[in-house]
């Protein structure tokens, strides 16, 4: 654990010292130049470590890191490097899809804390919600072994952030896990940074959202940093539901949070409960026997024992008032 929290300082430290006085790479035509650059990217892919050499900030993402990987040695190295979603792997290919951030770091902070404080009255009961983190999630083993030495499309994707019921039951198969059975997680979280929004709207649309997958996604965009230390101004949330569809596909509301709007007004003096998402319990507990939610009550005389779960509001709501203080305030 000590070992991937070094690592894991190591990157943000790096991500964060980016200098914007070096050469482009785009100028630079050195064929010797460019293998030293592809030789510090890969080092990020063998060792874990981000050396400034690499310049990632120039790299065009999504970035082609590694071949001919076989799925089990991607989470491998995922799991001993601490990969929180930068990395994807698709058909043996590993390409980064994502740098870390700070911005990214805290605005998941941000979400995580409102959604831990609102659920604090069913920690370690049948309602408890666990927070998975970036876990990898990936289509099932089955598919995959069937599928081995086919072309076929196989994928590996982790969340930002996502959230399960513990009491969402096992599936038969579809899961979230290699062996098909594990439940998928009712929210995800993604943040677009350094990330193609594009990328990352199909990426809800078409992998998180799929039948029988998650229930919602927030997807917040940030706009693309200058340099990496430039404090984002644009900041966009959309909250999909799949309860929210029409003929055109989903149907995501749309809120803007940053201190300048998509078309350029300032947004002044934004208070708390003015730009909020709404999660509603159902969703969250999507799957979720009822019995876990109301209990059936014991015969008189006895008193039925406290439910956990009413105690925790519906709908449980997420105010990007502290979305963006957390953005905002994390370079001082
Ligand atoms: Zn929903």
């Amino acid at each position: 654990m000590s070992t991937n929290q070094n690592i894991q300082s190591t990157q943000d430290t790096a991500a964060i010292s980016f200098t914007s006085d070096i050469v482009d790479i785009d100028d630079v035509d050195d064929v010797f130049e460019s293998n030293k650059l592809k030789k510090y990217r890969k080092y990020w892919w063998e060792t874990g470590q981000i050396y400034s050499e690499a310049r990632w900030e120039k790299a065009i993402l999504p970035y082609k890191i590694a071949t001919e990987v076989p799925y089990d040695t991607y989470v491998k190295h995922t799991d001993k490097y601490n990969i929180h979603g930068w990395w994807e792997w698709n058909n043996g290919t590993v390409c980064v899809v994502k740098l870390p951030s700070i911005f990214h770091e805290n605005c998941i902070g941000a979400i995580f804390q409102q959604i831990s404080l609102a659920t604090d009255g069913v920690m370690s009961t049948n309602a408890d919600l666990f927070y998975l983190g970036a876990t990898m999630l990936a289509k099932s083993i089955t598919n995959y072994l069937q599928q081995k030495d086919t072309k076929t499309s196989k994928t590996g994707k982790e969340a930002d952030a996502s959230w399960r019921p513990v009491s969402k039951p096992p599936v038969n198969a579809g899961g979230s896990d290699t062996t098909g059975t594990q439940p998928w997680p009712n929210l995800v979280v993604e943040i677009a940074y350094t990330e193609d929004m594009e990328r990352v709207r199909r990426k809800v649309e078409q992998y998180w959202l799929q039948p029988d997958r998650v229930h919602d996604v927030i997807l917040i965009v940030i706009d693309k940093p200058i340099t990496p230390v430039t404090t984002p101004s644009v900041m966009t949330a959309y909250h999909y539901c799949i309860n929210n569809q029409d003929i055109g596909g989903f149907n995501p509301t749309m809120c803007e949070f940053g201190t300048i709007d998509l078309q350029g007004t300032p947004i002044l003096n934004l208070q708390p409960g003015q730009r909020v998402i709404n999660i509603q319990l159902a969703c969250l507990y999507h799957g979720v026997p009822p019995n876990v939610l109301n209990p059936p009550l014991p015969s008189p005389p006895q008193l039925p024992p406290p439910n956990p779960f009413a105690t925790i509001p519906n709908p449980i709501v997420i105010d990007l008032y502290h979305v963006r203080f957390a953005v905002l305030n994390c370079i001082v």
